[in-house]
């Protein structure tokens, strides 16, 4: 197990409002001793996957579930919510690696060969379950086809697609909604106790309600996040000076800096007027769009670019993007 995936949590972990369809499906099939032997849960990022895995592994371990939820008091819920519970593995990329590889999945294939410790389910968690490498994917399928008992394998992944088609096939997908705007501010008015302030947090985190809930528990990071923001309109509005965007950018976490440009990125291309979407203006945006993406994925992956280098590179090639002015075709 690693503790830093399982330790940490609430007494009761819950899933989240906008996620209560899902869990009483889950919960209901584990209630009648039906629940399938692997799951593949999907949703956009921010939307609480991680949450809600980590509420069904604990309800499914728990000695004496309470109204739909772990107990909270048991002595698995204990383990579970502590440095871990043997029966409980949480699995994802060692180092470098943007998915799980062959030596972690012959570590899961000896997990499901043992017996459970505290005589409930063994639950095995790979998040992302994407990225895995062929050796890997292929090992792991004797897992799926041979499944051990009482074992619960829950894949977690944004995208489906990008998750082997052999393994795919072999689960249940369960796909976890993102929530609308009202359910999303609800829930976070009820935790801030501050409605305009859980509106200002939700605008600055672009709708997505965990990430949100970050800038509200952070000190002075809401702050940090709409100047930003003010800074990328203003750029985007072709007003904005590359060097104080360079600045910017030099002095966040280059995975923010990243996810950050990709946020403001989409939006601008959502509100791109039809006749400018095929114009090269357009053209060079989606690909710096695919550039970032795959920079996301390298810092997931444990690249480590120099912030100074990267924020100059970014808001010198933004710059000349947007500088150029709209094409149409
Ligand atoms: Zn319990």
């Amino acid at each position: 197990m690693t503790p830093a995936d399982t330790s940490g949590h609430d007494a009761i972990s819950t899933p989240l409002p906008w996620q209560r369809d899902a869990w009483e499906g889950l919960t209901a099939l584990a209630e009648n001793d039906r629940l399938p032997h692997a799951l593949l849960v999907s949703g956009e990022e921010g939307t609480g996957r991680r949450r809600f895995v980590t509420a069904l592994s604990r309800y499914l371990l728990c000695q004496a579930p309470v109204q739909g939820s772990n107990c909270g008091q048991c002595k698995t819920c204990l383990l579970s919510q502590g440095n871990g519970h043997s029966d409980w593995r949480w699995v994802g990329p060692a180092g470098k690696a943007r998915g799980v590889g062959i030596d972690q999945i012959r570590d899961v294939i000896r997990f499901s060969a043992q017996t459970s410790a505290l005589g409930r389910y063994k639950i095995l968690v790979i998040h992302p379950a994407d990225g895995m490498t062929l050796a890997a994917a292929n090992a792991f399928l004797k897992c799926l086809e041979e499944p051990a008992e009482n074992t619960l394998i829950l894949l977690i992944t944004r995208s489906p697609a990008g998750v082997p088609a052999t393994i795919r096939s072999r689960c249940q997908h369960v796909r976890l909604p993102a929530p609308a705007y009202e359910p999303a501010l609800t829930w976070l008015a009820m935790l801030s106790g501050d409605r305009q302030l859980a509106k200002s947090a939700l605008a600055a985190a672009d709708g997505i309600p965990l990430q949100a809930d970050l800038l509200l528990r952070v000190d002075g990071a809401l702050d940090q996040a709409e100047a930003q923001e003010q800074m990328f309109s203003r750029l985007f509005d072709g007003e904005g000076e590359p060097t104080d965007v360079a600045t910017m950018l030099s002095g966040m976490d280059p995975g923010a800096a990243v996810s950050g440009l990709l946020v403001r990125l989409h939006r601008h291309l959502r509100e791109l007027p039809c006749d400018e979407l095929r114009g090269q203006r357009a053209h060079a945006l989606f690909a710096l769009d695919s550039r970032l993406r795959d920079l996301q994925r390298a810092i997931a992956g444990g690249a480590t670019p120099q912030k100074e280098l990267l924020g100059a590179a970014l808001a010198s090639e933004l710059a000349g993007i947007l500088g150029s002015g709209p094409s149409r075709c």
